[in-house]
């Protein structure tokens, strides 16, 4: 028996062994649930590595989200951005790559969306509280003295120094708009880089941002909650690797006399957003962009929304108006399926 011959019959029986044995290398899931931001974030890996590989890779990614929760969170008073707000009037301030990151992005998408996303809303927010105890409608004097105090062009960054300083110290920032999505593409970075993960789904809540595809090869399928019965979905969407963040006006609120105020202000009038959106979505490769134009959007209003997200490449939208009528972008049609709700 030639050489050659011997080799071929050894690479038969070893493909007749793999087969009968089941040689494809099985596949594990881990998942982990906690919370960051004061969200709740749920992540779950697939991969052929062992169990405890996966989780090291979770533990690995929770705490890039735990690390990055002291840069970005406004109301504790020893995170990173609190520090910005208590001294950036005074004199420019010299910051982390990942605030700076952040900050750069929030002032391109204020600008881009003129305004409807401002990271400088954060006193008009605390005003409102909304999502704490102290929730109330504020009286309308105050109200009107503090819609005049926030400029997102108040706040200048110099990209040398890598500082931020504020023109002015009328305001204060608030990143809740665009932070977690930034956590979620640390965490899906982590994932992918340190650990060569190639399946995942990141739920930072409802924000969900997807590594690769499922086990099977196949899509995710995520639905989009109807804001007016959001434990039901209105519709479905497939994504592979890519993020969904929705903005809705069920996700932090109070009721007073029938009318629901809601977390996302509109910061021309004070008030929460009442433009004809009650939920915005946004699908694109990166959950900061995600995030800052589901929040712009869903201030804007459909028309200003539809065309804003037109114009931009690879990124779609679906929109829910105040009726309840579905609304997406030319890209997204396909991979859309409406969905009957109550
Ligand atoms: P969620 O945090 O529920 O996913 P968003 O991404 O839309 O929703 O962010 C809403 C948060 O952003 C609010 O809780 C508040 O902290 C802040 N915020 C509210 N209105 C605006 C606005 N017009 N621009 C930027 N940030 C805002
Ligand atoms: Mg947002």
């Amino acid at each position: 028996m030639s050489k050659h011959v011997a080799l071929t019959w050894l690479l038969i029986i070893t493909l007749t062994i793999c087969l009968l044995s089941g040689c494809q290398r099985k596949v594990h899931t881990t998942s982990r649930t906690d919370e960051v931001l004061g969200t709740i974030v749920s992540a779950t890996v697939n991969g052929s590595m062992d169990e405890a590989t996966l989780s090291s890779a979770l533990d690995a990614a929770f705490l890039k989200a735990f690390e990055l929760e002291n840069i970005f969170s406004a109301h504790t008073l020893d995170s990173e951005l609190a520090k910005v707000n208590e001294s950036a009037y005074a004199a420019p301030v010299r910051i982390s790559d990942a605030l700076y990151t952040v900050l750069e992005l929030s002032l391109y998408y204020a600008e881009l969306s003129d305004g409807a996303f401002d990271p400088t809303l954060f006193d008009l927010i605390k005003l409102w509280g909304i999502g704490t105890e102290d929730a109330a409608i504020p009286d309308a004097k105050r109200l009107k003295n503090y819609v005049n105090r926030h400029n997102y062009k108040n706040v200048i960054l110099d990209k040398s120094n890598q500082t931020v300083a504020f023109t002015n110290n009328e305001f204060s920032l608030d990143l809740g708009a665009i932070a977690k999505g930034y956590v979620a593409d640390e965490m899906k970075r982590v994932l992918e880089e340190e650990y060569n993960i190639e399946s995942a789904m990141l739920n930072l809540g409802g924000d969900i941002v997807t590594i690769g595809n499922k086990t099977d090869g196949s899509s995710w399928n995520i639905g989009i909650a109807n804001p007016n019965n959001p434990t039901s979905s209105i519709a479905s969407i497939e994504i592979s690797n890519q993020t969904i963040v929705t903005s809705g006006n069920y996700e932090r609120f109070f009721e007073e006399d029938g009318v629901l105020y809601h977390h996302i202000l509109d910061g021309s009038t004070g008030y929460p957003a009442n433009n004809g959106l009650i939920g915005t979505t946004i699908i694109t490769d990166a959950a900061v962009i995600a995030d800052a134009l589901s929040t712009a959007t869903y201030v804007s209003g459909l028309e200003a929304s539809m065309a804003l997200i037109e114009s931009l490449d690879n990124v779609e939208a679906i929109f829910i108006t105040n009726e309840g009528e579905i609304l997406m972008t030319s890209g997204i049609t396909e991979k859309v399926n409406i969905l009957d709700s109550e």
